[in-house]
């Protein structure tokens, strides 16, 4: 699946990472919460003093699902989509 990144743009690369980011950390924040109401949200953890800093990394995660979602329209991205199918199918417009 991630053998195909090389051929995608920078937009692309970090919209993943941001995306596979903000999952991981969704996913320890409900863990957290099973566990005992700790507090595992790691941006929170990093940036909590920093409110504005934490929203826009919250936003940026977002804008990065909706990228992903409907893929970065790009020459790069495009071609690598064409080629590869892209991570989902449906997603072929
Ligand atoms: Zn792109």
């Amino acid at each position: 699946m991630m053998n195909n990144m090389g051929k995608r743009c920078g937009v692309h690369k970090i919209s993943t990472v941001l995306a596979v980011v903000g999952g991981i950390n969704w996913g320890l924040v409900g863990l957290g919460q099973l566990i005992g109401g700790a507090d595992w949200n790691i941006v929170h953890l990093v940036l909590g003093s920093m409110p504005t800093i934490e929203s826009v990394i919250y936003v940026l995660v977002g804008i990065s699902a909706v990228v992903l979602c409907f893929g970065c329209k790009c020459k790069k991205c495009m071609a690598a989509g064409a080629s590869m199918g892209g991570s989902m199918p449906s997603s072929n417009m």
